[in-house]
């Protein structure tokens, strides 16, 4: 399915140029336990609706973003930087 994505740097493109990285997780602290880094390195909640997701513009700039989207239809969707991310996320 053909979309536009919002770059923050370049604007709105075609999702072709970008490479989707999965969803945004918190990182666990470096001294927690087993379990959590591996929850961390390989669950996937597979979210259906409005998801908190990594981009890289491959095709562009090549930065690293974040991106709120509908999984479910593409839509809807805010982009912005990693340090632009509040604390309540
Ligand atoms: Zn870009």
């Amino acid at each position: 399915m053909s979309f536009l994505l919002t770059c923050p740097n370049c604007g709105k493109r075609p999702v072709a140029e970008f490479a989707f990285q999965g969803e945004y997780k918190r990182r666990p602290k470096p001294q927690a336990a087993f379990e959590a880094w591996s929850e961390y390195v390989y669950m996937a909640k597979n979210h259906r609706g409005r998801q908190l997701e990594w981009w890289f513009h491959r095709s562009g700039c090549q930065r690293w973003f974040l991106a709120r989207r509908s999984t479910v239809d593409n839509t809807d969707h805010v982009s912005f930087w990693f340090h632009d991310l509040g604390s309540d996320v």
